[in-house]
């Protein structure tokens, strides 16, 4: 079992099965929703997490069609991102566990829009864009 909360602890959850897709996605609309370099994320089936406390608190904003992203509406915490396409999975900001999940990232996406200000020191491989099969 793996728990996470917001920055203001006011939205917990828990995660019953394993994570994947574990990868930093620099694009222009996570880093803003971030406020940093990259949004770290994993792909976590829907029917394995489960709000604790506080789902009402949590805020919905449409960044592109269908692409959900959720946030804590009293603190700001990014938390979980939908899309409409597949409601079977979500994306977590990997920032709110409390938990290791025992795996890291493995790549790096959209590094085209990469901020200037930032460099990747790492060797994991990166994409320009999305890549058609997440590694
Ligand atoms: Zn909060
Ligand atoms: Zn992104």
């Amino acid at each position: 079992m793996l728990r996470g909360r917001c920055l203001c602890g006011g939205v917990r959850y828990e995660i019953s099965g394993p994570l994947s897709d574990v990868l930093n996605c620099h694009c222009s609309m996570c880093r803003k929703a971030h406020g940093a370099a990259f949004r770290s994320r994993a792909r976590v089936k829907a029917t394995d997490f489960r709000w604790i406390e506080g789902e009402e608190l949590v805020t919905y904003f449409e960044s592109s069609p269908g692409h959900h992203r959720g946030f804590c509406g009293v603190c700001g915490s990014p938390l979980l991102g939908r899309v409409d396409r597949d409601p079977t999975v979500y994306g977590l900001a990997l920032g709110t566990l409390d938990d290791d999940p025992g795996i890291k990232p493995k790549s790096h996406i959209f590094v085209a829009s990469k901020a200037p200000w930032f460099d990747i020191t790492d060797d994991l491989p990166q994409f320009p864009e999305r890549p058609t099969k997440a590694p």
